[in-house]
């Protein structure tokens, strides 16, 4: 673990040390590009704050968080925290039924292709263009990128549009 991640307290630097382990199950991480030591250190924190002991209680709430983190039948949870689609307090606090609820299940994967979208376009930059507005601000500072849609060949492209004042998004052909 990194130095400055570390609380000087071994029960707390060891739950971290396995929850990052547990973030990095598969190597999905490498896929969005996550840092699980500080991605690990944040969900320790949301923990004791609001357990406010390094008790029984906490670790068996982190011991949970890390075998539903490793779980190979629910790797749907595991990206959608990776991806930032599941906050990090809510992970910290989520019960053993949400954690592996199939309903949620669905509704992640749907999250997950679109935080694996604008990840890319994070990465990749876009281009930067004063010449399109933003619906919510009305403020002209928005970075584009266009994509060919996968699902069929003959499909115009689509253009994905971040404003960068407000954090909007939104697409059009
Ligand atoms: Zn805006």
């Amino acid at each position: 673990m990194p130095p400055h991640l570390s609380t000087g307290e071994s029960v707390r630097d060891k739950c971290i040390e396995m929850l990052a382990a547990a973030l990095r199950t598969d190597n999905d991480y490498k896929e969005f590009g996550t840092n699980c030591d500080s991605m690990a250190a944040e969900i320790e924190d949301h923990i004791l704050l609001e357990i406010k002991a390094t008790d029984m209680k906490y670790k068996n709430r982190v011991r949970s968080r890390i075998s539903n983190l490793k779980d190979p039948k629910n790797p749907g949870l595991r990206k959608n925290v990776l991806a930032g689609t599941i906050a990090l307090s809510r992970i910290a606090s989520m019960s053993a039924e949400e954690m592996a609820s199939d309903e949620l299940k669905q509704l992640r994967n749907t999250l997950t292709q679109e935080a694996i979208r604008e990840h890319q376009m994070a990465k990749t930059g876009g281009t930067t263009t004063d010449l399109l507005q933003c619906g919510k601000c009305k403020k002209k500072n928005c970075t584009y990128n266009q994509q060919v849609q996968t699902r069929s060949a003959d499909e115009p492209m689509t253009t994905f549009v971040l404003c960068n004042e407000c954090g909007n998004r939104w697409k059009f052909c």
